[in-house]
This record gives C-alpha cells, sequence and structure tokens, in this order.
C-alpha cells in the first residue's frame, strides 16, 4: 500500500468517526479536502475512492481545496510565507519552494443542506 493510499484510508477513518460523533448522516455529507503543492484534485479524488471502498465513506461528494505551496526567502531573512508565487514581498527576491511533507489533508465534513428551491 502506498504511504499516500494509507493516509487517505486515515483520513476517510477521521470522516467516519466524526460523522458518528456529529450524527452527521454521510450520504448526505460533503467532504472537503485541502490539496497541497503539485498533487492534484484528481489524484486526491481517486485516493479517497479507493481508500473508502466498502466503507461507510464510499461513493461521497468530495470537494478539494487548492492551498498555496509554501516558499523560505534566503535572499532576506529568511522570511517563510504561504501563496501562489516565489516572490518575496519583503525583497522582491524568488523565494525557495519548500517541500511537502503532506500532499492532502482533511478539511471538514459538512452537511449538504437541502435547500428545496420554492418561491415561498
Ligand atoms: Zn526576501
Amino acid at each position: 500500500m502506498s504511504p499516500q493510499l494509507e493516509r487517505m484510508k486515515a483520513i476517510v477513518a477521521q470522516v467516519i468517526t466524526q460523522a458518528q460523533r456529529d450524527s452527521i448522516d454521510l450520504r448526505l455529507a460533503t467532504v472537503h479536502l485541502i490539496v497541497y503543492g503539485n498533487f492534484s484534485s484528481e489524484q486526491t479524488r481517486n485516493l479517497f475512492a479507493e481508500a473508502s471502498r466498502n466503507t461507510d465513506a464510499e461513493g461521497l461528494s468530495i470537494v478539494t481545496e487548492r492551498a498555496g505551496s509554501r516558499y523560505i526567502c534566503w535572499n532576506c531573512c529568511g522570511l517563510r510565507f504561504e501563496g501562489e508565487d516565489a516572490m518575496c514581498s519583503n525583497c522582491g527576491e524568488t523565494a525557495m519552494e519548500l517541500p511537502e511533507k503532506i500532499d492532502f489533508a482533511l478539511s471538514r465534513v459538512e452537511v449538504a443542506t437541502t435547500t428545496q428551491p420554492h418561491d415561498g
């Protein structure tokens, strides 16, 4: 099993635990995942599908939220920042991208509010 799949299985377990604790009907829930760095949303969805197979979380709706990359600037004072581009806001030089230790993380489990369209 790849470390990523293992990590995703832990997230699936977390989703199920959280749903039980908060009495969330998983069939109505949406799972929000944060995706870091170069890991793609598609990879994340595929991993979730694989990791949740034969569990209560199988077939859940997934929303992926992309997090910016993290950088550290060695040109000025070692400023660390997060963002879409590598330019240091302090000195304007190109900062070095920090390698991500994790590819994705659970953001939250949200129950889809069933908003029936009606005009009052
Ligand atoms: Zn700088």
